[in-house]
């Protein structure tokens, strides 16, 4: 980001002990860096790289918020541009960041990775970084809630002379050889990249996924502004019930706010000569491809989803007494017909390039702390882990919907500085016999996607 003021120095950090550590310097680690300093609890916040450089670094040159720009609510930096209903494309949510981090001295510590977190017999947290060890009583990971980009193993299994890449590497239609291109997944990037390419006049081929999807717009208003209005926004994960939490972590329903915001219909796609087909499951080295016979039934599931969230307006509607225009409800354009393909030879259809939309996943394992369950996820309560001083921020669903998202991360924040205002440190015991936490189910991964099967 230029233009930016530079607080961090990378040579202030080794052999300094702070009060509170935030590693990340995203929406969320300087989120947290607000709130902090509004307290006048000192700190340090360390990055990796440059601040909020996610933003620029792993999105396509065409990206654009899918989540309207009143949503942009970062503590003491809402949105004050002049189109609050559009869309930022991503120059200008990178520029909204840099903004951020001029207008308030933030304690930023850029280019400095944090290598390894534990924790000593008197509860004092050690961090080793690429600038030297530092101390603290208590740590904030605020380190992203799409870490790594996750490409499946069946990857290594395609002709070499095929293109891959992860749709976190993807930046335009140019940037690919020419001839058809093959998207695997179907949630936010997935959708938006297959999008980009058919708009580009490219044959795309598309292995659907699971994935569900919303409206744009429903009478009259965008979706995200009647949700608003509903409450849903507000509404905390433990008030579903524990049997929704896996479909609430994986329900990043596709859309786009691309060219002022519109649905993304892969029906509609499918009717101007996009092929569609089931998930990825298997594969050959000859680069022939298997997919599922689940086509129907993912667009099927696809459509349902956004026909319930509108069931969800009405239902506001009616009861609120308000006066919304009608909207007639979607029709299906398209549907996969008896004996549709379920093969596909990459090089008998010209296709010369694939893009993984196939997720991200979390890399903790410089946290040694033993705050993990099973599968890796840190357990939690709100983002407060079992072990005393150890907080994460910026986790999808930790609290609510907007978590890990630019319209919710900073309640969070401003719930966890009054955590860390009221901390005093136990003994290790009372920590040892601490209560356990709520489980949750592993992470949203923003796309959708399943293993495959075991590889012929
Ligand atoms: C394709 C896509 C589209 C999205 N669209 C929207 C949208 O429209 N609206 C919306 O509100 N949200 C959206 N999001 C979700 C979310 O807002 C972003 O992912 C956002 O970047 C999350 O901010 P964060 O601060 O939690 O994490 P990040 O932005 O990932 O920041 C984490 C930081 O931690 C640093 N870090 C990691 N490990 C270490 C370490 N060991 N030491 C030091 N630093 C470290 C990283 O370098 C990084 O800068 C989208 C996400 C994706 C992937």
């Amino acid at each position: 980001m230029d233009g930016r003021q530079r607080f961090g120095d990378r040579d202030g950090l080794d052999g300094r002990h702070v009060p509170v550590a935030v590693v990340g310097g995203g929406q969320a680690g300087l989120s947290m860096s607000y709130h902090l300093q509004r307290r006048g609890i000192d700190h340090v916040v360390i990055e990796a790289k440059t601040a909020g450089h996610d933003w620029t670094d792993r999105r396509w040159d065409s990206f654009c918020l899918v989540t309207p720009n009143w949503q942009c609510r970062l503590p003491g930096h809402p949105y004050a541009g002049d189109d609050p209903d559009g869309f930022m494309p991503r120059d200008e949510i990178a520029a909204y960041l840099a903004a951020y981090v001029n207008s308030y001295q933030f304690p930023l510590f850029e280019q400095v990775t944090v290598t390894r977190l534990h924790r000593d017999r008197a509860g004092r947290f050690h961090l080793g970084s690429t600038a030297g060890d530092l101390t603290a009583d208590q740590v904030v990971v605020a380190t992203g809630p799409y870490q790594v980009p996750r490409t499946p193993r069946l990857a290594e299994r395609l002709p070499e002379d095929v293109t891959q890449l992860h749709s976190a590497a993807y930046r335009s239609p140019g940037g690919l050889p020419e001839g058809a291109v093959l998207v695997v997944g179907t949630g936010q990037s997935g959708c938006q990249v297959a999008e980009d390419l058919h708009l580009a006049g490219r044959q795309v081929h598309l292995a659907v996924g699971g994935a569900t999807r919303v409206a744009r717009r429903y009478r009259g208003r965008d979706v995200v502004a009647w949700l608003e209005q509903t409450g849903y926004y507000q509404r905390a994960i433990t008030e579903f019930p524990e049997a929704d939490w896996p479909r609430l972590h994986r329900a990043n329903q596709y859309v786009t706010g691309r060219d002022g915001g519109h649905d993304i219909d892969l029906r509609a796609f499918a009717t101007e000569g996009m092929r569609l087909y089931g998930r990825l499951t298997d594969a050959t080295t000859s680069g022939l491809l298997t997919f599922g016979d689940d086509l129907t039934q993912n667009l099927d599931i696809a459509d349902a989803a956004s026909e319930g969230v509108k069931n969800s307006i009405d239902a506001y509607i009616e009861a609120a007494g308000l006066d919304a225009p009608a909207e007639a409800r979607y029709v299906p354009v398209w549907a996969p017909g008896p004996g549709h393909p379920v093969k596909l030879d990459l090089a008998a259809h010209g296709i010369t390039a694939v893009i993984w939309a196939t997720g991200f996943g979390a890399d903790h394992r410089w946290i040694e702390v033993p705050v993990f369950d099973g599968r890796g996820y840190p357990t939690h309560r709100r983002g407060v882990t079992s072990c005393p001083g150890l907080y994460f921020l910026g986790l999808p669903w930790q609290h609510t919907w907007g978590s890990g998202r630019l319209g919710g991360v900073a309640q969070d924040a401003e719930y966890l500085t009054g955590k860390i205002t009221g901390y005093a440190r136990p003994n290790e015991v009372s920590w040892i016999a601490g209560t356990p936490m709520s489980t949750f189910p592993e992470p949203e991964r923003d796309e959708d996607w399943t293993a495959p099967r075991t590889v012929a």
